[in-house]
Order: structure tokens, then sequence, then C-alpha cells
């Protein structure tokens, strides 16, 4: 933020307006606190709505009732109704002798006969009281006497079984209160008043607008350079969660003059607006510069002290919030749930989130920025001694990183580090905590997903969290999972992955994958070569561009082999993924690589096989006899599975 320092005055003499408050980084409380104290207190959005489509709206009003329930003196038994003065001296060995009046009173019918001394009338459940009477006899208790008496042999109190009028709902008391978030519950007394439609707080529109160039909407083809917009989705679900109606209005370019004329035509038909991307403030980003003149008093925070999401920015123009989220999908999540979430809220009519919680064990040290409030997402996995909290590794950029998490941590502003061994409190994204059943901590290959499919479909719950091979052993000796798929080739004993294995882990053989040098199809270079003759011809042409892998793949070790001391253009090149160097070639940043058969074949590249890799697992011995790590072993085991595997160009051990 140091260069925006320097920025600070010629932004102020262009925008003409007072900017500096870009100059401090708030801390997320302070910006929180401001952003709340310019929106509220604010009238209610109400809107009539009727009880059916009533559910899950928070009352704009009290609900007063202007009838009593029940509306008459009503009868809660089948019977007869009385004065129970007449039945005072009815015992076992005394019955009272009562004569019936010529009328039955059903539900729904007004009685028309007084109930005099020395007289009963018949009566239904619910059915009103008539005049003169004061109780009711349940017809179990008599006996007929004739077709036009009964006898009673015990006596009744005054009121037994009566409801009386009003006792339910009185006229005039407030059955509801404003704010009461409406469910079937609510509808029932509102219905029993006899009210059909309630006012309640309508859902606040919020506008939605993803910025960037390089955005496509999914469901449209990925140009070059392009990526799916994600944040437009996520954030319009995520208004929808929490009570908001959002209007997604697409992505628009990193272009001032559009972007300001959609972003003006966005406010003015919603309560709120909320952007996502181009908020560093690049030559690019745009957006900041646009709310400036949308509306007083502009913008409230440019800069959290928050991670991920430092680039958020809050504003108010006019009454309405405009928020633009940081670009990465996941620091846009995040400061949308805790930054945007309670303000919308609010807004809604609706409590604060009820975020559930757990304690759980973190395995690792993470490391934090020092000033920045930190969340770390984490997986949760069932350790021996209770939960433990797996720091999910991808950053920022990774959607998986937060879809596949349970919840997340925070780490305190004032904190450099969370230690390893903490116990600390998750968040849980979901109400409930659904451990997974399975745990796979390592090299993720497609193969996996394959064999873990009928565990899937018989309901348990497979967690596979992709750190590559090393991680997974060391989580797997740390017995923080069931299995870790793992690829590690040993140069001294020229053989894969057993010599990686300690004490408390055994080898279940996996897979066997073909790993060759891939090249677009048709390159003259490598068509229909060995893979040492194409590497010589590759050598051979200085305009040839290779990709590498990283040191300590096993694949690497295959690459250095068979280019001896040579380090042609793109050797630096080392991604760490069988996928990464396939994208390369296809995508022409380099000309060949090293890759496996099926990722070859995904990407429709030449490919000229070398030597099988062996992918297996190494189980944690002590997680052996848990019922999802059996099912996984009889999938591994299945004729189905090992058909699947087969057929996705895998070789079973
Ligand atoms: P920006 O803040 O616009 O510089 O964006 C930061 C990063 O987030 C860039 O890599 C963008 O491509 C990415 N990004 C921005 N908007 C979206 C979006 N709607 N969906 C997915 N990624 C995005
Ligand atoms: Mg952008």
């Amino acid at each position: 933020m140091s260069s925006d320092m320097t920025r600070a005055p010629s932004q102020r003499g262009r925008d003409g307006v007072d900017q500096d408050q870009f100059l401090a980084i708030l801390s997320r409380e302070d910006a929180l606190k401001r952003f709340e104290a310019a929106l509220f207190p604010r009238v209610a959005l109400a809107e009539e709505r009727p009880l059916t489509g009533a559910p899950g709206y928070p009352l704009a009003h009290d609900i007063v009732a202007d009838i009593d329930v029940p509306p008459f003196d009503r009868s809660n038994v089948d019977g007869f109704a009385v004065r129970s003065a007449d039945l005072a001296s009815a015992g076992e060995a005394t019955p009272v002798r009562l004569v019936l009046n010529d009328e039955v009173i059903a539900c729904g019918t007004a009685p028309a006969r007084p109930v005099l001394s020395g007289t009963a009338t018949s009566i239904a459940t619910g059915g009103p009281l008539p005049r003169g009477a004061d109780a009711v006899v349940m017809v179990e208790h008599t006996q007929p006497a004739g077709a036009r008496a009964i006898d009673i042999r015990r006596a009744a109190s005054p009121g037994q079984f009566v409801s009386y009028a009003g006792s339910d709902i009185a006229r005039g008391e407030a059955v509801l209160r404003a704010g009461t978030v409406i469910g079937s519950r609510e509808i029932g007394m509102c219905a029993a008043c006899g009210i059909a439609n309630v006012s309640v707080v309508r859902r606040p529109r919020v506008a939605v607008i993803s910025t960037g160039d390089e955005l496509v909407q999914p469901g449209e083809t990925l140009r070059p350079a392009a990526i799916y917009d994600t944040n437009g989705a996520i954030v319009s679900a995520a208004i929808g969660e929490n009570g908001g109606e959002a209007v997604f209005l697409g992505a628009i370019a990193d272009d001032e003059e559009q972007l300001e004329a959609a972003m003006r035509s966005a406010l003015e038909s919603s309560d709120m607006l909320v952007l996502s991307g181009g908020t560093s403030k690049g030559a690019g980003d745009v957006s900041h510069r646009i709310i400036a003149r949308l509306g007083k008093p502009g913008i409230i925070a440019h800069g959290v002290a928050l991670k991920p999401g430092k680039p958020l920015c809050l504003a108010v123009c006019d009454g309405k919030p405009v928020v633009i989220l940081p670009g990465f999908p996941t620091s846009a999540m995040f400061t949308f749930h805790d930054m945007i979430v309670p303000v919308l809220r609010r807004m809604a009519g609706l409590p604060p989130r009820s975020d559930a919680k757990v304690v759980a064990k973190v395995p690792v040290r993470i490391a934090s920025e020092l000033g920045r409030t930190e969340f770390v997402m984490v997986s949760l996995v069932e350790g021996a001694e209770g939960l433990i909290a797996y720091p999910s590794g991808k950053g920022s950029g990774a959607i998986t990183s937060f879809a596949q998490a349970d919840g997340f941590l925070k780490i305190d502003a004032l904190a450099d580090q969370m230690p390893a061994g903490v116990q600390a409190e998750v968040t849980l994204f979901t109400p409930h905590v659904r451990v997974p059943d399975l745990v796979i901590v390592g090299s993720h290959c497609t193969g996996l997903d394959l064999i873990t499919a009928p565990l899937a479909r018989a309901g348990l719950v497979v967690r596979s969290i992709a750190v590559g091979s090393l991680g997974g052993l060391a989580a797997a000796k740390r017995g923080e999972c069931d299995f870790a798929p793992i690829h590690l080739f040993d140069e001294k004993s020229e053989t894969y992955n057993t010599p990686f294995l300690g004490d408390g882990l055994e080898l279940v053989p996996g897979w066997r994958r073909m790993q060759g040098i891939v090249f677009r199809a048709g390159d003259a270079r490598f068509e229909g070569l060995s893979a040492e003759a194409a590497v010589r011809a590759a050598l051979a042409d200085p305009a040839c561009i290779m990709v590498n892998r990283n040191q300590g793949a096993g694949t690497r070790i295959l690459i250095d082999r068979l280019l001896g001391n040579a380090r042609p253009d793109g050797y630096w090149n080392q991604p760490r993924s069988h996928n990464a160097v396939a994208a390369a070639v296809a995508q022409a940043r380099a000309d060949w690589g090293m890759t496996i058969a099926p990722v070859a074949r995904a990407a429709g590249l030449g490919f000229i096989p070398l030597a099988e890799e062996h992918y297996d697992f190494a189980l944690v011995t002590a997680r052996r006899d848990r019922p999802a790590v059996q099912a996984f072993l009889e999938a591994l085991k299945s004729d189905e599975g090992r058909a699947a595997l087969g057929q996705a160009g895998f070789r079973p051990a």
C-alpha cells in the first residue's frame, strides 16, 4: 500500500474529493464499524405479502390481534354442556339426572337454546357453549337414561373442559413482534387471528457486477487467456442465502466509461451494489474511482487489514451500500461473509448469522502476517484424540480451498503465527460437522475418483486433499489421513514408494501410470520417434522450448536422465503437476514435456511412452480397520474398479 501514499495527492486533485481515507488501512473492526455507522439506523424496506408468500421474511411491524382466539367459549371434548351447580351433589351412589335439550351443538353451529337448570345440551369438541352452561361433562362420564335424559355420577367444576374466549390470544394482544422471521408457527398465529397479509421487510435488491476483461460466463466457450467468472455466481448465491435478492448483471470489461454507466444504472434500480475485481489500485482498476462520483459520502474504507481480502472497498453512495470485493474468489467470499453479510442481513431485517463452531487441533504451524486478521480455511479430519483442522494449502486464488473446506479459523492481527498443536476454534460453513469417513491426503490422480466412486454411492463421505506426494506422506506419518497417494522414485534403489514409508505405514499397491513425452500432434520433431530420439531432435532445434517438472518429482528424474547435461530453453519452468505440463504444451507455451498418458490424452496431445510410474498408497496401519478404509481396499481390488482404471488408461497393479 505504500504506493498509494505517493499517489494520494494526485488522486485528490483528479477526483476533487477528500481521499485521505485511502491513506489508512483500517482494521477489520474499524472498517465494519464505520460502514455500519454510515448505513444505520435506516427505514426498513417494507412490503405486504400474503401469508403463503411470507415464510422466511422478517415482520416489518408488530402484529396485534383484533379478535379473541378462540372467539367464543368452546368445548374441548365431546359431551354435554351443563350448569356445574346442578352436579354439586352428584356421586357414585347419587347420580344426578339431567333432561336433554332438543339441540345438538356441532362444530360451527351457533347454539339456539339456553341450558336451564336441570338440563344439558349435547355438544361436540369445538362447539360454542350455549347460554346458561358453564361446564362440559365428557360423554364417557354419563349414562343414557332413556332417549331424553342422562345420568351423571361425578361433580363438575365451573369451566371444566371449556376454553374461554380470548384464552389463547386476547384481542389487542401483540402476538408477534417486528423482526420475527416468519415460519409455519408464526403463520399459524396470523391465520388464527384472521390475518391474510403481513407487512414484512422485503429482500434488499442487490445488483452484482463482475469486472475484468478476462471474464467469460459459465456455459460459454473459454477463449485463450480468459477465465470463467466465478464471483458472479458465488456472490449472487451468498446474497440469496443471507436475505437478499441478487440481480446479476454479468461481467463488465475494465473500461471506465462502460463500467460507470453500468454501475449508475445498477444502483438506480437496486438497494445495494456489489462488484468484484478491479479494486487493487492498478492502472486498469477503475471501479473505486467511479464510486467517488456516484454519491455521498462515497468511500468509507479502501484497504482493510484482512487476509485474504486486503483490497476490499466499502462505500455508501446516497444511502446505498456499494462494495468492491477483491477479485480472487476466495478473498471475495471471505470478505463478503465477514464484512458484507452483517450489513446485508441487517438491511434484510434478519438476525446476525449464527455460525456453528467446533474446537480442533491444528497439526502444523501456520505462519501469519502481522497486522492483518487472517482467515485460514481448514478441512476437518477425525484424529485419534478428536478433530484435526487441516489448513488448506492453496492460496486465495484457489476456488477449491473454499469449496472443499469445512470451515475456517481466525488468526489474530497481532499474532505472526499459529503454532502447531494449538486447539483452535473453527467456524463451520454448515451448521453441523460432517467429518469425512475417508481422508486421502497426497498426490491427486483422476484414477482416484474412479476408485472412490462406489464409496460415494454407498453414502460415505470421501475427502481428498491434494498436497503432493511428500505433503501426503508427512500427513500420513502424523496420522492425519487414512491413505497418502504417492509416486516417489528412489534413485538409489531404483524403486518407487516403498523406501519412503516409515513406522506405522504400509504400502497398498495402486496403479501404474505411463509417463512419456508430450507434444502437439503433428509436430514433425517428435512424431513417430522414440523418447530418446525425440529429445535429441528437440535439443538440436534451438527454437524448441521444453517444460520441466519440479525437483523431487519422479518424472523429473526421468527428464534429467534423458537430458544429461543439456539445459535447453524452458528447463527452469518447473510446474508441479502433470496437468500443468500438458496445458503448457497444448497452449504452445512449450513444445514438449513429460506427463502421464491419461493426461496427455485428455489434453489431445501426441504421446511417446517411456516408463511407468507407480502410483501407490501409504496406508496408516492404525486406521486399517475403519469401515471406509476397508471399503476403499475392496474397491481397489474389485473387477469394476480395475476395469474403470484400465479404461481410463491406467494399469492396475
Ligand atoms: P483484480 O482485483 O481485478 O485485479 O483481480 C484479481 C484476480 O482475481 C485476477 O486474477 C482476476 O482474474 C481474478 N478475478 C477477478 N474477478 C474474478 C471473477 N469474477 N471470477 C474469477 N476470478 C476473478
Ligand atoms: Mg480485474
